[in-house]
């Protein structure tokens, strides 16, 4: 039995539904009762948040967490509830073949934190330190491709997958990576995510032919990494890429060890390219220096002068309606399972860092706890 919860004079950040208030967040038997000035009924926990932020329960689009797939993952939960994370996304840590071992991870009744999936289009991919695939040249080869299977096991586990991560490798021609076309093929609806840079061991093709490709409602994670080629050597967005955000594909932070770097990110916002989603790319590279966390990445964002209920929609409303779970996820809302996150805000002088540089602040996001499917788990 869940015991009863009322979150208690918190500042509220809902931006679903336009609310920044202090206010209060009641959870009844697993699901929000009541958003606003709740009087405590009887027998029911009051935590105590006042001068804390308190938002929908955060989603990070991008991360690796299967242990024991790849020896680059990390424990969900270590990425997801012990910061404050209600909702982690794999990002194409498995193929299809051994989607069922990541499923595992996925339905593990120990693990608090809620796992879904962009699953690799192909039949063997693992997101290995040594890029083993790559390596292998398993991650560039067509016979690692069976559209039939990749459709299949989609629909098996439409509950959980919410798109493909695909590697933009080529065979022959260089203009053309049949994965990415094989998968927008096995996506219907579903996002494709993609990835900007390249891979140790195999080829991948040109910016300006992926931007080309891509979809409205695509992802393109790492989207704020230098030398890219999103931007003109004038420091200008190429065509290909303002088409591409003009047809509606998404950018996405996926902050990762050498993927972000603040002095791309200040051009491109300052020329209105803003990310859609932030995400970290957690892995066991980077957890420990430079993203640390889903906080300290929103941190970061909010430092460059993306204001408090923007970066709060990045991370919560928006990857939601990215993954087609607006229904579900990314609001406070009656009714709805009860996910929220609770975030402290430290001032002082902090310096954060994107690996490259530190960037200068006079606040952070320190994670408090979540109330996860109406539990509240307090940060580690
Ligand atoms: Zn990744």
């Amino acid at each position: 039995m869940l015991k009863s919860l009322l979150l208690k004079g918190g500042r509220v950040v809902d931006p679903a539904s336009g609310l920044d208030a202090v206010a209060d967040v009641l959870v009844i038997d697993g699901r929000i009762a009541a958003v606003g000035v709740v009087e405590a009924p009887p027998d029911v926990e009051v935590i105590d948040v006042t001068g804390h932020v308190v938002t929908p329960g955060l989603i990070d689009l991008h991360v690796h967490v299967y242990p024991g797939m790849g020896d680059f993952c990390l424990h969900p939960d270590k990425v997801g509830v012990e910061t404050a994370v209600t909702t982690v996304i794999d990002g194409g840590t498995s193929g299809v073949a051994t989607f069922g071992l990541a499923r595992r991870w996925i339905d593990d009744p120990d693990v608090k934190t809620n796992i879904l999936a962009f699953m690799d289009p192909c039949q063997i991919y693992f997101a290995t330190k040594d890029f083993i695939c790559h390596k292998l040249e398993i991650a560039n080869d067509e016979r690692n491709l069976d559209l039939d299977s990749t459709i299949a096991t989609l629909a098996a586990n439409d509950d959980v997958v919410i798109g493909l991560k695909v590697r933009a490798c080529y065979t022959d021609d260089p203009h053309r990576s049949p994965f990415v076309e094989a998968a927008k093929t096995a996506a219907g609806d579903k996002p494709v995510m993609v990835h900007l840079g390249r891979f140790p061991h195999t080829p991948t093709i040109p910016t300006s032919d992926l931007l080309q490709t891509l979809r409205g409602g695509d992802v393109i994670t790492h989207a704020f990494r230098g030398a890219s080629g999103v931007l003109g050597a004038d420091g200008k967005p190429t065509p290909e890429f303002r088409d591409a955000v003009d047809r509606g594909v998404r950018l996405d932070v996926g902050h990762s060890g050498t993927d972000f770097r603040a002095a791309t990110a200040r051009k491109m916002f300052d020329q209105g390219f803003l990310p859609h989603t932030i995400s970290t790319d957690l892995n066991v590279f980077n957890v420990d220096h430079p993203v640390i966390s889903l906080p300290e990445t929103m941190s970061k964002i909010w430092a460059l002068g993306v204001s408090l209920p923007e970066v709060v929609a990045m991370t919560t409303v928006n990857p939601a309606a990215t993954i087609g779970r607006s229904h579900e996820l990314g609001a406070l809302e009656a009714g709805r399972v009860a996910d929220v996150s609770v975030l402290r805000i430290e001032e002082g002088d902090i310096e954060l860092s994107d690996g490259y540089e530190l960037i200068a602040a006079d606040r952070r996001l320190v994670p408090v706890g979540c109330v996860r499917a109406g539990e509240w788990i307090a940060a580690a």
